[in-house]
């Protein structure tokens, strides 16, 4: 790549850092604590004030999130949780951590995620957790999904690390499942470089969560059942990881954290320009037809996902990267992935919808900080590409 191609080049995501940032995680690299400090405590706290939940937990990823939520709903061996397929495969490999067993149930193609009827035809007497994705950003109402963990007796996990800053009638994404998901990798809505945090209201979930990010262990005689040696003594009340958030992360976080209306808000512009844009080119071409992604007034959007006619989308794809405009597919089912395949027996046609929407799908530039230009710009060679084919 010449260096005015690497100018030019439109990533799908990025993160978008500014001088107060900088200026936080530098206060904090002065100051006393690196790790287990005050700053995750607040980066904890505005998080859930932000969210409107009791308790926020955070963890050193998303994925450390979900493993934690899965220990925390009592997921174990033999245990099944259900999970649709179109997701990155952190959330179901969460499961394959605690012994669980994932079960899959396809996607609706209004929503584009879990769909209430599928997950329920899976349900099983050894449901122990149903976690829907809220794919892309779209708030998937979770109603549905609590009447059948309630039926079921599972614990509700809503993967939500495409849907930070996302509402459902006026109530944050955070507060309608039992344990809520985020991660703030950097093309997530806000960024700790790696993070993750796992929101809740319930005592018991908000402590296992604790318990389980740091080694098991726990410094607070109160919750010990053998008797304290001295002010030095620790209980391992079971087998538990570091997973811990530091404060250098957490303070990038805080200072993020203060944008993230802002960063939504500019989200949901530049995907309604898209929204706008992109089926003038069903119009004006003879080629073939593109979707546009399903809308929500509380949308957050983490992607744009534009599906395409299967038969121009890889052509597409290559041209694009080709054009300097880095566009991203959204996801391989994580059920046809070779470990997967290979552990389980899946194959192609077990999760028609999700594969449909994977055979055109194309996750076009979304960032804060694009113009409404860079989104005339990828559109404008869309058309031109098609044009041409
Ligand atoms: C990003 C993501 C994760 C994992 O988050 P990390 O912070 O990258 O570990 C899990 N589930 C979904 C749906 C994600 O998009």
């Amino acid at each position: 790549m010449t260096l005015a191609e690497k100018q030019a080049f439109l990533p799908y995501g990025h993160q978008w850092i500014d001088d107060e940032d900088i200026a936080a995680v530098v206060a904090v690299l002065k100051g006393d604590w690196l790790t287990m400090g005050p700053t995750v405590d607040a980066f904890e706290n505005a998080l859930a004030e932000k969210v409107g939940t009791r308790y926020a937990v955070s963890f050193s990823s998303g994925t450390a999130a979900l493993h934690g939520a899965m220990y925390a709903a009592g997921v174990g061996h033999g245990d099944e949780v259900i999970v649709p397929p179109m997701t990155f495969a952190a959330t179901s490999n969460a499961v394959l951590y605690m012994g669980g067993i994932p079960r899959f149930a396809d996607i609706a193609p209004e929503t584009w995620c879990l769909d209430p009827e599928a997950a329920q035809k899976v349900v099983s007497g050894r449901t122990k957790a149903i976690v829907p994705v809220s794919f892309t950003g779209f708030p998937l109402p979770l109603e549905p999904f609590r009447a059948l963990a309630k039926h079921a007796g599972a614990v509700l996990i809503e993967d939500a690390c495409h849907s930070l800053g996302g509402e459902r009638e006026g109530r944050k994404v955070g507060r309608d499942a039992d344990m809520t998901v985020f991660s703030f990798h950097p093309v997530k809505h806000i960024t700790t470089g790696e993070g993750g945090m796992v929101v809740t209201d319930d005592d018991e979930f908000a402590r296992r969560l604790r318990l389980f990010r740091s080694h098991g262990i726990t410094k607070d005689p109160a919750q010990m059942r053998t008797v304290p040696h001295g002010p030095w003594y620790t209980e391992m009340q079971d087998l538990g990881y570091n997973y811990r958030l530091t404060d250098l992360g957490s303070a990038l976080g805080l200072s993020q954290l203060r944008r993230l209306d802002a960063f939504v808000s500019r989200r949901r512009e530049l995907a309604a320009l898209y929204d706008r844009l992109l089926p003038e080119l069903n119009g004006k071409t003879s080629a073939p037809v593109v979707e546009t992604p399903p809308t929500h007034p509380g949308h957050a959007y983490h992607l744009y996902a534009a599906n395409f006619e299967p038969a121009v989308r890889k052509h597409l794809f290559e041209e694009l990267r080709k054009a300097g405009i880095g566009v991203q597919v959204h996801y391989l089912p994580v059920h046809l992935h070779r470990y997967y395949r290979e552990r389980f027996g899946w194959k192609e046609g077990d999760f028609p919808v999700a594969e449909r929407l994977y055979g055109g799908e194309i996750s076009l530039p979304l960032f804060p900080s694009m113009e409404n230009d860079d989104v005339s710009r990828v559109v404008g060679e869309i058309r031109r590409i098609l044009e041409n084919m």
